[in-house]
């Protein structure tokens, strides 16, 4: 499979931007990782990856989606951007995903990729902004990979994005990036009114056949002003998630991410394990981002950022004391244990509709990701060795 892989990329990619991918993100990505393990056994938490939510402005109104999209956009200004992103290169990161509302809404958001040449950025959109001039200014700077968010087919794409004509202006863009040779990722969140269609050998060997070079399959949080609890998994269906990425792993001639579980299969939270962390559209530096609370913002500290993570006490008491009650999801298993570490540490409301605390008021608590006893290992040597050294739980949990 891995050599099915390699040739597929290499037809389907420009070589430099592969070079620039295996260097800035590979490379320097692993490194940092071992910068991590170095400082948390110094008792230093600062992530190797931050995701940024560098606007909240969006085209189109998802159900379950956390960003204000309907509140006056919110962007992050370049200088902040470019102050964040130095201060934490000087701690050895290099990758960045960067999120919204949708990105490609930032005006200044090419700027902040060319400001960068030695980083990688993954930015994550709904495609629908992928011109050709805008994918011909991504091949010329070689640092960023597009991952294209697909929510259903035509029908489940408009009714679950808000809007009409959502897949086919999706998929035209999905297009312009493979024609432009980018490095292309699909998204999905999977849930009841897609799993059908998405979860299946035929949707990844259709996105194999369209010059895809991987996917990323998350498990859908009823989370925000529109939560949708109705669309979310059943264990047997997330467990059927985890069984379908192993088994494919091994056949199909794609990457396939998660964030979920390690190589035996245990279930893991990455903002618990303390990998990343997420920066919200005003500046506040929150777990991940659908917990929209914070103490800290990117500002504090002149805007260095390792000493207000490092010294942030609500990231490290989130960290323990939710590894302490479960493997999983915080926020759908234990929305009440949130709503006490947020009183605790008197943590503000992130939202611009303010209505964060109330919606996590609202939730029932529901299973996630962690099945104890059901866990599914790695079976292909490759993402066993991955996932082995470079995303497991880093001491999170023992
Ligand atoms: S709290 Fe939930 S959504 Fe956030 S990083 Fe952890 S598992 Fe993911």
């Amino acid at each position: 499979m891995i050599i099915q892989m390699a040739k597929r990329t290499l037809s389907h990619t420009d070589l430099r931007l592969l070079w620039k991918f295996a260097v800035n993100f590979g490379l320097k990505g692993m490194l940092s990782v071992q910068r991590f393990k170095r400082r948390i056994k110094r008792g230093v938490w600062f992530p190797p990856f931050l995701y940024i939510s560098i606007t909240s402005a969006c085209n189109l109104r998802c159900t379950g989606c956390w960003a204000d999209v309907s509140a006056p956009p919110r962007h992050l200004g370049l200088d902040d951007l470019n102050r964040l992103i130095a201060s934490a290169k000087r701690h050895g990161n290099s990758f960045f995903g960067i999120l919204g509302g949708e990105p490609f809404m930032h005006p200044q958001l090419l700027d902040v990729l060319a400001a960068h040449p030695d980083c990688y950025f993954q930015v994550f959109t709904n495609g629908q902004f992928l011109t050709d001039d805008v994918a011909a200014r991504l091949r010329a700077l070689g640092n960023v990979t597009p991952l294209i968010s697909i929510e259903g087919n035509e029908p489940v794409s408009d009714e679950r994005r808000g809007r009409s004509n959502v897949f086919p202006h999706t998929m035209r863009g999905l297009e312009t990036a493979v024609r432009h040779r980018l490095i292309t990722g699909v998204a999905t969140s999977v849930c009841q009114n897609n799993i059908a269609d998405l979860l299946t050998e035929a949707w990844l060997d259709e996105l194999i056949r369209r010059g895809v070079t991987y996917v990323w399959f998350y498990t859908y949080r009823p989370v925000g002003p529109q939560p949708a609890p109705e669309l979310a998994l059943t264990p047997e269906q997330v467990l059927r998630v985890r069984r379908f990425c192993v088994e494919m792993r091994k056949r199909k001639p794609i990457g396939i991410v998660d964030a979920y579980w390690d190589d035996q299969g245990h279930a893991l939270c990455p903002a618990v394990t303390g990998i990343s962390h997420h920066i919200g559209p005003g500046g506040d530096i929150e777990p991940c981002p659908i917990i929209q609370f914070a103490g800290v913002k990117i500002t504090d500290n002149s805007g260095d950022i390792f000493k207000t993570i490092a010294e942030a006490k609500y990231l490290a008491d989130f960290r323990k004391t939710v590894a302490s009650a479960t493997r999983g999801c915080v926020v759908l298993e234990r929305p009440d244990l949130l709503r006490e570490l947020v009183a605790k540490h008197g943590l503000r409301d992130t939202t611009a509709r303010q209505t964060a605390l109330s919606e996590l008021a609202a939730m029932k608590p529901r299973t996630s990701q962690h099945n104890p006893s059901n866990e599914i290992p790695e079976e292909h040597w490759a993402y066993r060795f991955a996932k082995k050294h470079w995303f497991f739980g880093f001491g999170a949990y023992s």
